[in-house]
């Protein structure tokens, strides 16, 4: 007999949590037993005694808080089924970013899926997201609006080419995430063809490294600071967005500032931020995207754990699927 989702897994302060399983996901505290969905700060943190995540994602978190960042790490593969007191959690591609997944929580005869972050488009970094039946679906609602909705992301390194090639003597810079946006342009540009070595800010080099190591080829890559200080006119430089702003991009030649982010969708971001070429490209889904998951798995309920909750618990109404607003608290989602 089925029990209330609510005695699987309900919201604490410190995260989602399981009692019958005792453990959370994705706590923003200390914890004994973690589950992780994914490497971005809030919502891999270290400090727990138990983590459980993919192996990507532990390799992600040793290289961002050091090797001691859980009394143990315990790796868990995609499809893998791991029981504790009689309760099954298994890891399934998000879609997200490198060693995203979905955590599947199964126990008293009903199925909870807690997706993380999530996007439904392609990634080369990444196996796309991957589709779970389920009593209830908790999501995201980061770009939960109708007015986001993202471009293909074609379109948008094609942008970036275009104006590479159109200013040769200026220096591209991006701004780009440390974790999954900075490789997912890159591979995109790679898969546009462009085969020159791409110039990274040393804050990029060890995560690029996790990626490769885990077979995600990012071709020729070459520091973007060298001793001999050359400007890389017409070269592409990728380097997380605080970087872009601060006083290391002055040394590049004429510098077109760009920025890879959902948010670019919205101008008076970009302007406000004073970018010049905003690319479109998110690693969430757009509203789309959310609302074609819910769609597509028709849950029994949706529970919204951050973001636009409201426009996407109304629309799930609406489409007969009664969804709840969680708010919970600590996932910022700055990543995006
Ligand atoms: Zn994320
Ligand atoms: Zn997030």
């Amino acid at each position: 007999m089925a029990i209330r989702p609510e005695a699987l897994l309900c919201p604490r302060p410190e995260g989602l949590y399981c009692p019958p399983g005792d453990f959370f996901i994705d706590p923003v505290r200390p914890v004994e037993r973690a589950v992780i969905t994914h490497g971005h700060g809030d919502h891999a943190r270290s400090g727990h005694a138990l983590a459980l995540a993919t192996h990507a994602t532990l390799d992600i978190m040793a290289v961002r808080y050091g090797e001691g960042f859980a009394g143990r790490a315990q790796p868990l593969r995609y499809g893998e089924t791991h029981v504790r007191d009689g309760v099954e959690v298994t890891l399934v591609p998000a879609g997200h970013v490198l060693g995203s997944a979905q955590v599947v929580v199964r126990g008293h005869g009903l199925t909870i899926v807690v997706s993380g972050d999530y996007k439904r488009r392609r990634d080369p970094t990444c196996p796309p997201f991957q589709a779970v039946p389920c009593d209830v679906f908790v999501t995201e609602a980061t770009f939960a609006l109708p007015v986001f909705r993202h471009p293909p992301d074609t379109e948008e390194i094609g942008k970036l080419l275009k104006s590479v090639e159109q200013f040769p003597q200026r220096t591209h810079l991006v701004g780009a995430y440390a974790l999954g946006k900075a490789q997912r342009v890159i591979c995109l540009l790679r898969e546009a063809g462009y085969d020159k070595p791409i110039y990274i800010h040393g804050a990029l080099e060890r995560l690029n490294a996790v990626y490769e190591a885990h077979g995600v080829k990012l071709g020729p890559l070459a520091p973007a600071t060298s001793e001999d200080g050359e400007d890389l006119a017409g070269e592409i430089v990728v380097a997380p967005p605080s970087a872009i702003a601060d006083r290391w991009s002055r040394r590049f030649a004429d510098p077109i500032s760009a920025f890879a982010s959902g948010w670019m969708r919205v101008r008076a971001r970009a302007r406000q931020q004073g970018v010049e070429l905003p690319l479109v490209l998110s690693d969430h889904a757009d509203w789309d995207e959310l609302t074609g998951t819910v769609a597509e798995l028709k849950p029994g309920e949706l529970w919204i754990t951050h973001g636009r909750e409201e426009a996407l618990a109304r629309w799930a109404e609406l489409n007969g699927v009664p969804a709840r607003p969680l708010s919970l608290v600590g996932y910022d989602d700055e990543d995006v």
